[in-house]
Order: C-alpha cells, then structure tokens, then sequence
C-alpha cells in the first residue's frame, strides 16, 4: 500500500535527519510518480504527500489535468528537451534538471510573468563520464552567475544523480564533493540539494541533501 510506503520513508527520512545531526523536517519527500498513474498520486496525496515529481512533459501534463483539483506542487527532474521549455515553464513550480544556459533563458522567457519565479537547479555531473547529463563542476560558478540575471526563475540549488554504488561511504563521497563546491559560491540563495533517490537516501541526508527524490520504494518498481 503506498499509505504505508509513504509512511517507512517519512519515518526513514526522519530517522536520518537525527542520525546526521539535520533539522527535523528538513528534508523533503518528493514523490517521483514517472510511469505510475494518476491514480497512485492520488493515492499518495490522499496520505497527505504534497511534492509530485515528472520526468516526461506530455505524462505529467496528461496527470495534472486529472489532478486538476489536488493542491500538489509538480517539480520536472527529467531531461529537457527545448521544444518542452514553454509547457514545462508554465506547469511546473520546480525544475531541477537545467543543464545549461540555453535552457535556463527559454525558461525565464517562456515562464508567464503573472506566475510566480520558476525555482530551478542545476543537475551537476559529478560521477564523471558515464552519464552525459549535467554539467560539469568547473561550471557551475559561471553557470550560476550568468543565471542570476534572468528574471523569470531562481535559482534555487543543485541535483545530483551519482552512479550507483553499493557502499555507504562511496555513496556519500560525490554529495560531499558537490555541497562543498556549492558552499564555496557563498550565495545564500542557494539552499536546496537535490540529493538522493530510493537506493542512496541516507547517504545523501547525511551530506546535506534538502530534497530526495524517491521513485520505486515508494510506488514499487518501473
Ligand atoms: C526516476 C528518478 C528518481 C527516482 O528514482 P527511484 O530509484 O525510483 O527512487 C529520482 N530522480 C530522478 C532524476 C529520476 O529520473
């Protein structure tokens, strides 16, 4: 039941934010609901889960009309194609997967000035070459502050999607790495870390994540 799934990770979360000296309800649960049904989010929801994640544009779209009348907060966290930029501006609160500046300007232009800011992150590759998406540490400064000026989103942290690995203390070496670099802008602005998904939750709590992105242990696997 995902009632009860819901329940385990809240209580995993929390027990976490203790375990590593966090804030209580400093993390937050985001539901990662890509493939899963209308029907499994309202469940979720019904169990009191707010924050909704989408990795297809057309499929979260077609779900949020069905929702039409659930009060959730959708984040986009898949990869951005830039004929979706217009559709995922306007219908969704966060969008954590931006990888580049183009990106970032199409959502600000696009982003209807009445709504407010769209809040952004930027995915940053930190496990090297296996995965293509994200950009690189070394640009994140730059990236950051070319961003700033755009008026229509803000920019609010980092995600990170590590390679998989079994091993707790490899698990959290790339989180450190990216919180450190991320500490070391020193802009205030930038208190979210997109950290962690199903199988790397306590490790990216105990480096710092604010946001975990939790897909198959909530709703069961894909
Ligand atoms: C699918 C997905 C998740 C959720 O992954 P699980 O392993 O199912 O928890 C988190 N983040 C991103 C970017 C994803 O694409």
């Amino acid at each position: 039941m995902i009632k009860n799934q819901l329940n385990e990770i809240l209580a995993q979360i929390s027990q976490a934010e203790k375990r590593y000296a966090r804030l209580p309800r400093e993390v937050l649960l985001l539901a990662v609901s890509k493939t899963k049904p209308a029907q499994a989010i309202a469940e979720a929801y019904q169990a009191g889960q707010r924050h909704f994640g989408e990795n297809y544009c057309q499929e979260a779209l077609s779900k949020q009309k069905e929702l039409g009348a659930y009060d959730i907060t959708w984040h986009f966290i898949g990869p951005i194609q830039s004929n979706k930029t217009k559709l995922i501006a306007n219908h969704f609160s966060w969008v954590h997967s931006v990888d580049s500046f183009k990106i970032a300007k199409r959502l600000s232009d696009q982003r209807a000035s009445i709504l407010p800011p769209l809040n952004i992150c930027l995915q940053v590759n930190i496990s090297g070459e296996h995965t293509k998406s994200g950009i690189k540490l070394a640009e994140l400064a730059e990236l950051s502050q070319s961003i700033a000026s755009l008026p229509n989103i803000i920019l609010r942290g980092v995600m990170a999607v590590p390679e998989p690995e079994l091993d707790f203390e490899k698990q959290r070496q790339p989180f450190r790495i990216l919180h450190q670099a991320v500490a070391e802008l020193n802009n205030s602005a930038l208190d979210t870390y997109s950290f962690g998904m199903s199988a790397d939750l306590d490790a990216a709590i105990a480096e710092g994540a604010t946001i975990v992105r939790i897909g198959s242990a909530l709703f069961g696997s894909r």
